[in-house]
């Protein structure tokens, strides 16, 4: 039974606690009395403190996060309530800023503001020493910035069964430059880079255990490009076929000696999550985001029509000046520029970010519950956010999905995409009253429905580009609703080969 137990909910099964992992590998002497329990948010808050106390700790470290602050805080109450002998320290984002009047602090002995890999460790020294058994300790417990050329790499944590079923998470560097108001990572100036060789001998060993997919947590992987070089070309070096590598990029970065390692990937090897955010240059000033779109728009040109990254570009509604004109502009300009998926992310108020300056000039009301995304603003009414988070959710089915990849385009055929997909978005709204669990068949039925009924689109077209997505998710059964609609041709045509890239990109490689 471990002294020290390493905790938190991850939001999926298949996310692997990254900090989790680099708090017990910095845990020198104490590393042999710690261990680690992950669970996700869909199990029951009194099961999880259930199993943690079975393992009898005496310090629990949480990690906590916006996504599991709320049934973490249950855990917690139910654990002191049983055993409140049982030190509790908490760690992460959500309780690194604005600790006052946070339920789940009042509830805690401890809390680790900042990046805690090497403070978590100093703590535990204290709270376990029989001579000095941390009764000093204040209860928030800001952690200096640690240096990556002190910090144990924890990729050897990661387990066989992680590696077989677990998204693994590495990092290159910590920090951000830039100061975009709604975003953590502006307040975590300076960039920290780390150190390269023993980096890529972690990345050796990951890769010669069978990993196959990374994901890079770096906020601006294309910072420095002496790295980024280096780290694409050890994988290109590397490369076999099912490798799969995530990377964050600034979208106006993206000088000639990188464009060159990219190019070289095989189509679907790379996945860049690019944040444009906002097309508006007023708002982007509003909110210290300052970027070039003349470089931005060159550099997106280039990497779809030379390379095969699939490219996840990020917007955000809600922002403060940002009108639905303003952002459906935005979104037109990011369509026909052609990522493979758009997210349409919904302004979120985090603690500590300095976008809270404009509550009052531009009326900004957030929900007070995680995680905290805007109702309205001055700009836009609730009735009209609750249209755009609808379309943000519809979007994500339809439009990222990877399953209607011929079928989208036909919602706008010549007009403003967005303007027709709101119009399609409020039309299925109208015919279902949910945004979840609609099965695929019942979405391509409506779809079909409204292509042709609403927008009077030639059945046989809808009906082939239907077929054609259908097919691409390696399916066979011919749906009944457009069975009539379709040519022999069209029904025997061979589906797609088989790939080991993830499904939803390997969709929209077709
Ligand atoms: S949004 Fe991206 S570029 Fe801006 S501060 Fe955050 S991580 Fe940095």
């Amino acid at each position: 039974m471990p002294d020290i137990l390493l905790t938190t909910l991850n939001a999926k099964y298949i996310h692997a606690a990254f900090g989790l992992r680099y708090l017990l590998a910095n845990l020198g002497e104490l590393k042999a009395r710690a261990g680690i329990a992950e669970f996700d948010i869909n199990q029951r808050p009194l099961d999880i403190a259930e199993q943690v106390l079975a393992r009898n700790p005496r310090i629990i470290g949480f990690g906590v996060y916006i996504w599991n602050v709320a049934p973490t805080t249950e855990v917690i109450a139910a654990i002191k309530r049983v055993r409140p002998e049982i030190v509790i320290i908490l760690g992460g984002p959500e309780v690194s800023h604005e600790t006052a009047g946070q339920k789940i602090v009042e509830l805690a002995d401890h809390v680790i503001t900042g990046e805690a890999d090497l403070k978590f460790a100093e703590v535990c020294a204290k709270l376990l020493d029989p001579a000095e058994p941390g009764t000093a300790l204040p209860k928030i417990i800001p952690a200096e910035l640690p240096d990556f050329a002190n910090l144990a790499l924890p990729y050897d944590l990661y387990t066989e069964d992680d590696i077989a079923h677990r998204i693994i998470y590495v990092e290159a560097s910590r920090g951000c430059p830039f100061t975009c108001e709604f975003c953590l990572s502006s307040l975590e100036v300076p960039v920290r880079q780390v150190p390269l060789p023993a980096f890529l001998e972690h990345l050796q060993r990951l890769l010669d255990r069978g990993v196959k997919q990374f994901k890079f947590v770096d906020r601006t992987f294309n910072l420095n490009v002496n790295v980024s070089k280096a780290i694409l070309e050890f994988f290109l070096a590397r490369h076999r076929p099912g490798h799969f590598f995530h990377f964050e990029m600034i979208p106006d970065r993206l000088p000639e000696t990188l464009r060159e390692s990219i190019a070289a990937f095989p189509p679907g090897a790379l996945q860049f999550e690019v944040g444009v955010q906002t097309f508006n240059a007023e708002v982007g000033g509003l909110i210290k985001r300052r970027q070039n779109y003349d470089r931005l728009e060159e550099n997106f040109r280039f990497l779809r029509a030379n390379s095969g990254v699939h490219i996840h570009a990020d917007l955000i509604v809600g922002l403060p000046g940002e009108s639905v004109e303003s952002f459906g502009a935005g979104f037109d300009r990011l369509i026909a520029l052609g990522p493979q998926e758009i997210q349409v992310g919904i302004l979120k108020r985090l603690r500590g970010t300095p976008i809270v300056r404009h509550d009052a000039e531009w009326q900004m009301i957030y929900n007070p519950n995680p995680p905290y995304e805007i109702l309205q603003n001055k700009l836009i009414d609730f009735a009209t956010m609750q249209k755009l988070r609808r379309f943000a959710r519809y979007w994500d089915m339809v439009g990222n999905s990877g399953n209607f990849i011929a079928t989208t385009p036909l919602i706008w055929e010549d007009a403003s995409p967005f303007a027709a997909f709101m119009r399609w978005s409020e039309w299925l709204h109208a015919k279902t009253r949910r945004t979840d669990s609609i099965a695929l068949l019942r979405l391509m039925e409506l779809l079909f429905e409204f292509l042709t009924a609403e927008n009077r689109q030639e059945r046989r077209k809808v009906a082939e580009a239907l077929w054609s997505d259908y097919k691409r998710g390696g399916r066979h059964d011919k749906p009944g609703f457009m069975k009539d609609y379709l040519t022999d041709d069209a029904l025997t045509s061979e589906a797609r080969a088989k790939t080991a890239l993830p499904k939803r990109q390997a969709r929209h490689l077709v």
